[in-house]
């Protein structure tokens, strides 16, 4: 008998996502499905290492043996710890663009666990993963959108830029979490070499606060914005919070140190949007004749 035969009917397709943490040391993010003891979790990123997880996953009440799933934006250290390799992983379920498989491999996964997915795809039933590939060094990033028919999240980190892709993927989800990296004047002022700072600022490498709040607009979310993987060295919350203050949506800070609140997951405001028409050449060469 699956989980959804299990779980009360109301609470089938409620999401709630708690940050453990966020932030160059290590990303980790969990989402649950359900509420009470048939309660699944997805992980978001598994930058932590699996004891980490397993401690913070305790302290808010559940098992490892809840986690059904794992999301993996990309395969950089902070976001995948070399120490899942020797982990336990039983049944759980590791999700990757394709074009990251030889990153996870690379990272020890091997078939047994892992999903290469090109196309959207269902975690639970009822709960389909949608995504963006976005640019971030040089095997890029997933941004993804998770929804249900009533909670919708949005999830984009360490992105190069925020493109149409991005918004288009995410438009209009109720809750929004996005990385809100660096203040460029801190950034600038930072004692970090030349070529860091040109890594970070130069469109494959984080967001600045600015270009997460200029996102933030156009995705335009319901309820609340999350914002990851803020800078230690390079970024404050008051100034990421006050750079998002003209969104009405509620602005929640995530930190490397401790879990955020956890926050109910809203439903979607608006759908995703279509890919723009492509120009078909042969409109194009006949208006060129009128
Ligand atoms: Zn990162």
């Amino acid at each position: 008998m699956g989980l959804m035969d299990q779980a009360p009917a109301e609470n089938r397709t409620k999401l709630r996502l708690c940050v453990l943490a966020s932030g160059s040391s290590g990303n980790c993010s969990v989402l649950t499905i359900g509420e009470g003891l048939t309660t699944r979790v997805c992980l978001i990123d598994a930058g932590l290492s699996p004891r980490r997880t397993r401690t913070l996953l305790a302290d808010q009440g559940y098992r490892f043996d809840q986690v059904d799933h794992i999301l993996v934006t990309h395969f950089d250290r902070d976001h995948f710890h070399l120490g899942w390799q020797s982990a336990k992983l039983d049944s759980i379920r590791i999700h990757a663009h394709v074009d990251h498989a030889f990153a996870a491999k690379r990272a020890g996964l091997t078939g047994t666990n892992l999903r290469l997915f090109d196309e959207p795809f269902d975690l639970w039933e009822k709960l389909t993963v949608s995504f963006a590939r976005l640019a971030h060094d040089s095997l890029g990033v997933t941004a993804f959108r998770i929804e249900t028919t009533d909670a919708s999240l949005g999830y984009a980190t360490d992105l190069g830029r925020a493109t149409d892709d991005l918004t288009r993927a995410l438009h209009g989800v109720g809750t929004l979490a996005i990385e809100s990296n660096y203040c460029p004047r801190l950034q600038m002022d930072s004692n970090r070499p030349a070529f860091l700072k040109k890594r970070i600022m130069g469109g494959s490498g984080h967001l600045s606060n600015q270009e997460s709040a200029d996102a933030v607009k156009r995705i335009d979310p319901g309820a609340h914005t999350v914002l990851l993987h803020l800078s230690r060295q390079c970024n404050l919350p008051e100034i990421a919070v006050d750079t998002h203050a003209n969104h009405t949506s509620q602005t929640v800070v995530s930190s490397q140190f401790e879990p955020t609140d956890w926050i109910d997951i809203a439903p979607r405001r608006a759908d995703a949007l279509p890919e723009p028409e492509p120009i078909q050449p042969s409109l194009f060469a006949t208006k060129a004749r009128t």
